[in-house]
């Protein structure tokens, strides 16, 4: 599914007015499943203390710097996302139970699974608790692929979301 992109102009609140930052432009998208966030920072850029760009890892507490976040969460999901964006490519992503309550580093591969409704719907059938949906004997989703219950594209953008996470888990 690709939307519309959405933005949001953000400034300070007037009781933390920042000094050199005017305002940060958010423009997030769905493209095919995955969520797309462009960010654009106004302001003195010089003056501010921004970290050099690296290979990135994940890392936590990355608010207490520079980072972009977004909150997220599925229609019919449980609890939210949060994900935060270092300039140094750092990045660190966060499950919710609740607002601000139960906090747990995300899965990412339980993640991709989250963000399609009918694969985790078909995914209480799989012989293994888990089951992954790529390659795993008994996988009910890869059942409802063949037999047209799941859409092969939704399919192949899970897999390619599954492998991408896989990747930056790694
Ligand atoms: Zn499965």
């Amino acid at each position: 599914m690709t939307s519309a992109a959405h933005r949001a102009l953000l400034l300070a609140h007037p009781d933390t007015p920042g000094e050199w930052v005017w305002s940060i432009a958010a423009d997030v998208q769905l493209e095919a499943g995955v969520l797309v966030c462009h960010y654009a920072l106004h302001g003195e850029v010089n003056r501010l203390r921004v970290p050099a760009v690296r290979a990135g890892r994940r890392a936590d507490e990355l608010w207490q710097h520079t980072c972009f976040e977004v909150f997220a969460a599925a229609e019919r999901g449980a609890g939210y996302y949060e994900f935060n964006f270092s300039p140094s490519l750092d990045w660190a992503a966060y499950h919710f139970d609740e607002y601000r309550e139960g906090m747990t580093p995300a899965s990412l591969a339980r993640a991709a699974q989250r963000g399609f409704v009918e694969i985790h719907e078909h995914s209480v059938r799989c012989r293994f608790n888990d089951c992954r949906h790529m390659e795993e004997p008994g996988c009910a989703v890869r059942s409802a692929v063949m037999n047209n219950q799941i859409a092969p594209r939704r399919y192949e953008s899970y897999r390619r979301l599954f492998r991408l996470y896989e990747k930056l888990a790694s």
